[in-house]
């Protein structure tokens, strides 16, 4: 049965991926501050309504595992890499028309990366910690999807990635044992840009990188890896196929991983490799402006049930709400909770 810190989560837990959508409010907030007609502590105090809003609505949509909805962060990674020294901010090349990959901000290493006050998210968990009893995921993107805007130029060799990813994995776990200490029990780590790297990155170095990246971090750890949301669109081939059976080498207890978007195409992988790992399934599909009713969700599961033991799976979303209006998300939510109840009833009359 799933259960967390000893807490047994009955079957079929669920929760959201990591992000939340924001209060259209803090949009409007963000845009006071950069004319200069608010200042740091109202924006720190929007930041934590908003928090209390995002617990809220997961609380009330009935999740059995919260985030903080991930508000502190801008377009899920803006706000980690901004906690690096050593970089150049490169402006972006395209700022016209449809928003997308080529739309954000690059950057170029001027200097050895480090991160002298971490990444924040510490910070993030001993405040959401403070909000709620029920059980916390967190979140922290993964060395390969941090370094994507990055260029390694001054203080590596020209071009050259490894040097910097390695940088980047020891900067992340070295957040993630400080986690771990102030209480965190199970870390995500997101990474996306797993799915793009192969074949270009081989599957074993990824495995390798993530291994670094959580190697002695006592806590249960899942792996994210879908194919980006911006604006609700990937960046990458759909497809975990070259992933599989390498990625199984990777020291997570959990999967999180895309479905719903896909037709739930390639749920065979898991029942062909997965063995006793933990899937984290993907049954809303957070790219989509459909609400999806709690009989789509509970289909969804059935399709995941062929190919994975109830006891070994967790539900969830393809992605984070980053690109979701909050309506939409509160009712996907609702609708996530729903279908795991249609689901979880038929188990027990089996
Ligand atoms: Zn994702």
């Amino acid at each position: 049965m799933p259960a967390l810190n000893g807490v047994d989560l009955g079957l079929l837990p669920t929760m959201g991926v990591g992000s939340y959508a924001s209060p259209s409010w803090l949009t409007a907030m963000r845009r006071v501050l950069r004319v200069g007609d608010a200042g740091p502590a109202d924006m720190e105090e929007a930041i934590q309504d908003a928090i209390k809003i995002a617990v809220w609505d997961q609380e009330e949509a009935g999740l059995d595992i919260l985030t903080d909805g991930e508000i502190r962060r801008q377009r899920f990674l803006w706000n980690v890499v901004e906690k690096l020294s050593g970089l150049k901010l490169i402006p972006a090349q395209r700022k016209l028309g449809v928003v997308s990959y080529d739309s954000a901000p690059r950057f170029e290493t001027a200097e050895r990366v480090t991160a002298p006050n971490g990444l924040g998210i510490v910070q993030e968990y001993t405040y959401v910690r403070t909000l709620t009893d029920h059980p916390l995921k967190v979140c922290c993107p993964g060395p390969l999807t941090v370094a994507l805007p990055i260029t390694p130029k001054g203080g590596y060799t020209n071009g050259d990635y490894f040097p910097l990813l390695y940088d980047l994995a020891e900067i992340v776990n070295r957040e993630l044992r400080q986690l771990v200490a102030v209480g965190a029990t199970f870390i995500q780590v997101d990474e996306p840009s797993a799915a793009g790297r192969t074949p270009s990155l081989p599957i074993a170095e990824t495995v390798k990188l993530f291994n670094k990246t959580v190697e002695g971090v006592q806590a249960k750890i899942a792996l994210h890896i879908c194919f980006g949301n911006n604006q609700g669109r990937p960046a990458m081939k759909r497809t975990y196929k070259p992933l599989f059976p390498g990625i199984l080498d990777a020291k997570a207890e959990q999967f999180a991983l895309e479905y719903a978007n896909r037709e739930m195409a390639e749920l065979d992988l898991w029942s062909q490799y997965g063995g006793d790992r933990e899937l984290a399934a993907g049954v809303l599909d957070v790219k989509s402006m459909y609400l999806e009713t709690p009989e789509d969700v509970a289909e969804r599961i059935r399709a995941v049930l062929q190919h994975v033991k109830p006891e070994k799976l967790y539900l969830t979303c393809d992605c984070g709400f980053s690109a979701s209006s909050r309506g939409l998300a509160r009712a996907k939510l609702g609708a996530l909770v729903a279908g795991a109840k249609i689901v979880r009833q038929e188990l027990e009359k089996r």
